[in-house]
């Protein structure tokens, strides 16, 4: 495949098996533990479902590659397990990481609950100001990560500043790309060395599999990859065959849902009972300058705060919701709307939510592929109900 396809072409046709096994149109699921030998003199090489290389594993692999311009890309059993594996395969006793404050909680967990335990340390720096970096560097740091649109507040840290500080202090960047996806940006293309994913959201689009995945430069994905033979967090061939058949409509979803997303912010952010919105797309957002530059849309997800802070009401409006489910998890075809505090954040304290801004009330949404009009009309059903509905009462025109 040529490099220069466009991602809607790379989808479908990048990394597949030639010739098709059998003349088949679509990869069959190679449901098998292990493998004939075949001579292999590398224990890492040998056909097995653990030592993740069974076609299924190598063609999503050479696919993911291929969408974020990347050389290598190895997929796991789930985005913490990507995450996991590539951290301790980077940092060893005696290392220590710079992290961004705001990020997913299952991160934010393994990083100060787990990381310690095997002698790593960490600081947590302000992703946008990369000035504050250069003070709390050491000779042990190893690496600095970030994620592209951080959870749940829509952070955009300064990503090139990132990639310009990994290089010059000689320590491995690392990104968590999910909420963006290939679509939106290609970490390796800024020069970030690794990107890392929740295939569980956007990649597989359908909320039937957990999965993750590490891409990047080839000798650091391969260090991924022996540890992650070692730790044992492989994807079942099943799920990668899920995997394969969701990255397929990847562009579509993103798209639409960038799209979707963009206007229901819009909407949000005029709404007289709605006291703010967090997405990178709306021009008050505080990065949205760069955002605008290196992202070629701005996602599906957002977040924001109604005016009532009390969390029965919250809850109460997500109930009236007829459409969103209420539940943890994103990037899926169905919208899902959560409150970070009860789920993803669940993990961090309260003491430690309130330091990053994460309020009780903070209500995370993650646009489905639904008509946008549709989720827009059952917002506004849902922002009337209740003691919400005086906000309507008050200035009528703005609640249409
Ligand atoms: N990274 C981000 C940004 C996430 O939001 C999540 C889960 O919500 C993860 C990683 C972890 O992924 P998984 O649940 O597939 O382990």
């Amino acid at each position: 495949m040529r490099s220069s396809e466009r991602v809607e072409t790379k989808l479908i046709h990048a990394g597949e098996l030639r010739p098709r096994v059998a003349g088949a149109v679509n990869l069959p699921i190679f449901q098998s533990a292990t493998f004939e030998y075949g001579g292999e003199d590398d224990y890492h090489d040998i056909r097995y479902i653990r030592l993740n290389n069974t076609p299924n594993h190598n063609v999503v692999g050479a696919k993911l590659a291929a969408i974020e311009g990347a050389e290598s890309a190895i997929i796991a059993a789930s985005g913490m397990a990507a995450i996991s594996t590539t951290l301790l395969s980077i940092l060893k006793k005696g290392d220590h990481i710079l992290i961004q404050d705001c990020l997913y909680g299952g991160t934010h967990d393994f990083v100060t609950k787990d990381l310690p335990g095997f002698g790593i340390e960490y600081d947590f720096i302000d992703a946008s100001d990369p000035q504050s970096w250069e003070n709390i560097i050491r000779k042990e740091t190893r690496a600095i990560y970030v994620e592209t649109i951080a959870n749940p507040l829509m952070g955009v840290p300064e990503l090139a500043s990132v990639v310009e500080f990994a290089r010059s202090h000689k320590i491995v960047s690392i990104i968590d790309n999910t909420f963006a996806s290939p679509i939106n940006f290609r970490p390796a293309q800024m020069g970030f060395d690794l990107s890392l994913h929740s295939c569980t959201k956007y990649l597989n689009g359908h909320s039937d599999i957990v999965g993750g995945a590490c891409i990047g430069k080839a000798e650091l994905v391969k260090a991924v990859t022996r540890k992650l033979n070692h730790l044992g967090g492989t994807m079942d061939p099943h799920a990668a065959f899920l995997l394969h058949r969701g990255m397929k409509t990847l562009a579509l979803r993103v798209r639409h849902q960038n799209e979707s997303a963009l206007k229901i912010a819009r909407y949000l952010e005029k709404h007289v009972a709605i006291a703010k919105v967090n997405y990178p797309g709306l021009e008050s957002h505080p990065a949205h300058a760069r955002a605008s530059k290196w992202f070629d849309g701005f996602g599906g997800m957002l977040s924001f705060e109604i005016k009532e802070k009390n969390v029965a009401v919250v809850d109460q409006f997500l109930k009236e919701l007829q459409f969103p489910i209420c539940a943890p998890s994103l990037g899926g075809v169905e919208s899902l709307i959560t409150r970070p505090a009860t789920t993803s954040h669940l993990g961090l304290s309260s003491e430690d939510r309130a330091k990053i801004g994460i309020s009780d009330a903070l209500i995370r949404f993650s646009t489905g592929i639904e008509a946008t009009e549709d989720l827009i009309e059952d917002f506004d059903q849902a922002l009337k109900k209740g003691s919400l509905g005086n906000f309507c009462k008050q200035e009528d025109s703005l609640c249409s």
